[in-house]
């Protein structure tokens, strides 16, 4: 496959990396631009302020990252990241009810986002033809004739202002990207934006695990509609810390004071209060709130010029709750690299098709996100019809979960991002969502007699 010469690659966190490891087979080098300086430790940087707070990485992001990193999981075990049955050693709260524990397959390496960084970042710094940049801030682009060939960058060690040339940009530059800025300053059209907003908060402190430890690795209690908006989770991190983190929505922002934290855990679940009420604090406790869904739609811009990628949380931030940013932007990286390899090496014209396919390869986790927010917000506030269907039928199949373990199964499947969204419409899925949402009391005092019964050869969950 033929070479291109130079990439750069803004933003140095996750999607950063995944790029960086992806594009390092179809270029001779890849520099990554970072306005932080990068640590070799294991530390939190300003430019990632949520990386303090507990991030899940679903079975197709983990999945993707060994492939990408062969033997890292290993690596991530020998540094105290705990191998975690997503449905086996979690104990998980849905629509207030306990759910049935059982062995999925799905595995996640619970440790904190500060590990999993480092780690990637060591892997990513060793590849021969990757260099990583640290306190190099991006300010514009450099563009000509409808071909972006470079990069403003302000040095934080001192050294003048100049532009970085490439063949090819990517902006993994996160939610505060400034692309939107940048374009028009080359000649282009400012992308508009699909905001849902649940106006979720979160607030999380790191806890010893008590000892004796109990026999779950992962505490989930997921908020749900209309009274239950309070959610928590209690999370397995290396080290014997357990990272917990606890969310209110619409506006119901969660506290950083000691007390008002341990009572709005008991709002939560008793269960969840119980499990922490005499745990041993080990940090402040830190709180978040730029949560909402933004999709800003590059893809719909006529114009798109040569040479520019975006990616990761600078093109679809998701509500966190759901786990999904990092696994999206693993897959976005994938797919660039699949469409290089495609194309063989040629440019032209790739920036534009990869934008278009955007939409694409975040669907899945966007009406995921969006539906279960959607039911919080009203269905009128969704901004497509997709949307608004997966924003009707979503909470009649979350409805469901607790009683029908195969709705249960198909549904972690979808959320881990392993098969698509549609498999939860497929016809036996469908009819069993549907039969539990008849069954209600409502339309059971009208339509069913006792002991009629519920439908062709069905035998229930
Ligand atoms: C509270 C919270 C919890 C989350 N939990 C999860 C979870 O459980 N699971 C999950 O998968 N995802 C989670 N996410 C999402 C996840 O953090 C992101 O999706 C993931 O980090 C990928 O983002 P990114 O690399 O696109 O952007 P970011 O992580 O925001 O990184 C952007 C990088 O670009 C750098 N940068 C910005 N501007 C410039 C510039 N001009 N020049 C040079 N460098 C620049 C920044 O310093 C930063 O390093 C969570 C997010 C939040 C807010």
């Amino acid at each position: 496959m033929k070479k291109q010469t130079r990439a750069i690659v803004i933003g140095g966190s996750l999607a950063g990396l995944w790029t960086a490891r992806v594009l390092a087979d179809h270029f001779e080098q890849v520099t990554i631009l970072e306005r932080d300086q990068l640590p070799t430790e294991v530390v939190s940087r300003a430019g990632v302020p949520q990386d303090k707070h507990v991030h899940v990485l679903l079975e197709r992001g983990a999945q993707i990252m060994s492939q990408l990193f062969p033997g890292i999981t290993d690596e991530l075990l020998a540094a105290g990241a705990n191998r975690v049955d997503l449905t086996g050693n979690s104990r998980v709260n849905a629509r207030g009810q306990w759910l049935p524990q059982f062995q999925s397959g799905f595995i996640t390496y619970a440790c904190s986002r500060l590990l999993l960084e480092s780690i990637l970042r060591r892997r990513v710094a060793a590849l021969p033809n990757v260099q990583l940049c640290g306190g190099a801030q991006v300010q514009g682009l450099v563009a000509n004739n409808g071909v972006v060939e470079g990069v403003q960058v302000r040095w934080k060690d001192g050294r003048e202002a100049g532009v970085e040339t490439a063949a090819f940009i990517v902006d993994a530059s996160g939610r505060t990207s400034k692309l939107p800025d940048w374009l028009p300053q080359i000649g282009y059209d400012t992308p508009t934006e699909t905001v849902i907003d649940v106006r979720l908060g979160y607030a999380g402190r790191r806890y010893k695990i008590p000892t004796p430890a109990p026999d779950w690795d992962i505490m989930l209690v997921a908020a749900y509609p209309p009274d239950n908006g309070r959610g928590g989770l209690i999370y397995s991190e290396e080290n014997g810390i357990w990272m917990v983190m606890i969310a209110g929505l619409l506006g119901d922002y969660p506290p950083t004071d000691d007390d008002s934290f341990l009572a709005f855990a008991r709002d939560v679940a008793p269960e969840f209060h119980a499990a922490i009420q005499h745990a041993e604090p080990v940090s402040n406790i830190i709180g978040y709130r730029r949560t909402e869904n933004r999709f800003r739609r590059y893809d719909k811009l006529s114009r798109w010029p040569d040479g520019l990628v975006a990616l990761g949380d600078a093109v679809c931030g998701f509500n966190p709750v759901y786990g999904q940013g990092m696994t999206v932007a693993a897959m976005a990286a994938v797919a660039l690299g699949e469409m290089m390899a495609e194309r063989n090496g040629r440019l032209t014209g790739l920036a534009q098709s990869f934008q278009k396919k955007y939409p694409k390869i975040v669907e899945p986790a966007w009406l995921l996100a969006t539906s279960a927010d959607l039911e919080w917000l009203g269905n009128e506030e969704a901004t497509s019809l997709p949307e608004r269907v997966a924003g009707w039928y979503m909470p009649k199949l979350l409805d469901a979960i607790p009683g029908d373990q195969l709705v249960h199964q198909t549904f972690i499947q979808v959320q881990n991002l392993v098969v698509p969204p549609m498999s939860l419409f497929r016809p036996n899925i469908a009819w069993r969502v549907l039969r539990h949402s008849l069954r209600g009391p409502k339309f059971l005092s009208r339509l069913t007699a006792p002991g009629q019964p519920d439908g062709p050869g069905e035998t229930g969950g």
